[in-house]
């Protein structure tokens, strides 16, 4: 009876194998996926990507990646998200309400990628131009009811495991109200703990943390190379430990231009972040195994181009709101099954799929 139930169940396996190869999905072996760059440009629409490529010329780093899709960015609580639901939305696979940090629409905890990937060995790594604390990066190592509990999410940090982490945020660690010191404490907790990656020389010995502004970096015109020097000295450090890593890396002042409704600004921080790509991008290809995936939380501003140039470099654009809009944001992808960011997918999507590729 064994034998008659082994013998139906391989066949019905190698069955779903020869269905399942006609859309070219599993069966056949998948390639390998070692590390994952995940890069989010806060509220970076098409138009954004579109303003930076064409004041770049006519073409940005980011085009090489082989494959796009598109994302649908409504959170829980309302057709608008705002960056805690859109970043816990790509962090952790629900759709939650506006405001809530790494916790389902019903206020359970619930666990990032990132989280995940530190539980299975891999080293991991955070990145962003704005406080460490905020809420795109905070949905990867934080559970708060309310993105502006920025102490509360600084205390997490050091639970969470996070081996790599660099951008703002000084002031929740050490400034509080409270009078404790977080930075102390994850030194106490084996962390090297720095204020500036000026004269950091990677690979740097994990884990590592810099906190280089009280709160947010400055503007793309004034913090010079911060965001692709970080990008740098993070895939270094975390590809240094051998055991594959997952970083996510945030061009997060996309969406503050947007708000400001800064054409130029809008364009200062979407060629940074692209710079900031290419690093990502130039390591993926040299080493085979990383795969890359970019988006956006959602869009900011309603930013509509109304002309350019990219003979000298012009763009022309409009502005519908001082907030975000409702939609869809693009992805893109490189690397080891980079095709499966495609077509038309619910934000939640994306990190189920980072997930399942690093066989998570
Ligand atoms: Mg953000
Ligand atoms: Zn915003």
């Amino acid at each position: 009876m064994k034998k008659i139930l082994f013998l139906l169940s391989a066949i019905l396996i190698l069955a779903g194998c020869v269905n399942e190869q006609r859309d070219k999905s599993s069966c056949n072996k998948l390639p390998k996926v070692k590390n994952v760059i995940f890069m989010i440009g806060d509220g970076m629409g098409l138009n954004q990507l579109y303003a930076g490529m064409t004041a770049n010329g006519g073409t940005l780093n980011i085009e090489r990646c082989t494959h796009t899709g598109l994302a649908k960015t409504y959170s829980a609580s309302s057709y608008i998200t705002d960056s805690a639901a859109g970043g816990t939305a790509l962090a952790t696979g629900n759709k939650t309400n506006n405001g809530m940090i790494g916790m389902n629409a019903d206020s359970v905890a619930v666990k990032s990628v990132l989280e995940s990937a530190e539980e299975a060995g891999m080293a991991t790594g955070l990145v962003a131009t704005v406080r460490i604390t905020h809420a795109t990066p905070a949905a990867f190592y934080a559970h708060q009811i309310n993105r502006s509990m920025y102490q509360e999410i600084a205390t997490e940090m050091l639970t969470s495991g996070v081996d790599f982490f660099v951008g703002g945020g000084r002031k929740d660690f050490e400034f509080r109200t409270d009078s404790l010191n977080y930075s102390d404490s994850l030194r106490n907790a084996n962390y090297n703990i720095v204020y500036s990656i000026d004269s950091v020389e990677a690979p740097v010995l994990l884990p590592f943390g810099a906190l280089c502004a009280n709160v947010d970096m400055p503007r793309a015109a004034e913090r010079g190379n911060f965001l692709p020097d970080a990008v740098d000295l993070a895939i270094k450090s975390l590809d240094a430990r051998g055991e594959g890593f997952f970083l996510m890396v945030e061009g997060s002042q996309i969406d503050y231009q947007g708000h400001g409704n800064s054409t130029e600004g809008v364009v200062d921080e979407m060629l940074d972040f692209d710079r900031a790509i290419k690093v990502a991008l130039d390591f993926a290809e040299r080493d085979g195994e990383t795969l890359v995936v970019i988006t956006a939380d959602h869009e900011t501003g309603g930013m509509t181009i109304m002309n350019g140039s990219y003979s000298d470099s012009t763009v022309v654009a409009q502005f519908n709101t001082g907030g975000h809009t409702g939609t869809m944001v693009p992805i893109y992808s490189f690397g080891p099954q980079a095709g499966k960011f495609t077509g038309i997918m619910e934000n939640v999507q994306i990190p189920l799929l980072i997930k399942t590729a690093l066989g998570l």
